[in-house]
């Protein structure tokens, strides 16, 4: 057992079952139970709310309890009270399996793995805000606002595919190239369907929010959609195939994140209005 990736509010568990991963809540450091019950909301969410939106294209997950003494060496990850017997976690498919063991290409939104034989790819990527209301590119805005240095973004791919040649020049196989962009193209593909889920769920405007219960389960929805991880698996016959995963349920009290990001943007002057 061991930890595989560690963000904020989770952590990812091999649990020794190459085809799935373990994923657990840390979003509440204090407390262990605190984090078991927002797994267990967290899931339902899921089942609720996203999985009648995304359909197949949801990675498969389901609940898994596991006693603590199961997870003894990484107790000090788990909360500073352990005040359940029991951890709560979401067992996922391993959507980037321990073949894809080389990094092609990688920067802040994007990672490209191959296998030893180089007969498949699996890029994983975060296409962030795809439908935004405003006249300027949000993603490309951000990047600037953290001075990223990155010249394409996803919304960008999604209107011009051809933008991803230039980025994925060195050591990749044409034939994915050829096939990634035909399936860009495609009116079907993952970045579409994300764009119209969410200029759908935008009926609220950060602006009118004052408090956490001004916030609407249309603006939780739209963030929990405006950051998803898409993993795509490509195979050197040309089939493509696709899921989503980090679809997790935002807590309200962000607003407060997301408005002063949405002012520091607005202020900025060197915003990107292309694309
Ligand atoms: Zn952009």
């Amino acid at each position: 057992m061991r930890i595989v990736a560690r963000g904020n509010a989770n952590i990812l568990i091999d649990y020794g079952e190459p085809s799935c991963l373990y994923r657990c809540c840390v979003r509440y450091s204090g407390s262990l139970r605190q984090n078991n019950l927002y797994t267990l909301e967290n899931f339902k969410y899921i089942n609720e709310t996203i999985k009648p939106l995304l359909g197949d294209l949801l990675c498969p997950m389901e609940l898994q309890v596991i006693p603590i003494e199961f997870l003894e060496s990484i107790r000090g990850e788990l909360g500073e009270i352990i005040d359940d017997s029991n951890v709560i976690v979401t067992k996922l498919r391993n959507l980037r399996p321990s073949e894809f063991s080389t990094v092609l290409y990688s920067d802040h939104f994007t990672r490209l793995y191959t296998t030893e034989g180089k007969s498949k790819l699996c890029l994983e990527f975060k296409p962030k805000w795809l439908y935004n209301s405003s006249d300027y590119c949000r993603n490309c805005s951000h990047n600037v606002l953290k001075g990223r240095n990155i010249k394409y973004c996803y919304r960008r791919v999604m209107n011009d595919p051809t933008c991803l040649r230039e980025t994925f020049q060195n050591g990749v196989d044409k034939a994915f190239i050829v096939n990634l962009l035909a399936y860009f193209e495609n009116g079907e593909n993952v970045l579409r369907k994300l764009y119209h889920l969410q200029k759908q769920a935008h009926t609220q405007v950060l602006g009118e929010i004052r408090n956490n219960d001004d916030v609407t389960d249309d603006l939780l929805l739209e963030m929990t959609l405006k950051d998803v991880t898409c993993f795509l698996q490509w195979h050197v016959d040309g089939d493509i195939s696709c899921q989503i995963v980090d679809v997790d349920l935002k807590p309200k009290e962000k607003w407060v994140h997301w408005l002063k990001t949405e002012t520091q943007l607005r202020d900025l002057n060197s915003k990107i209005y292309a694309n």
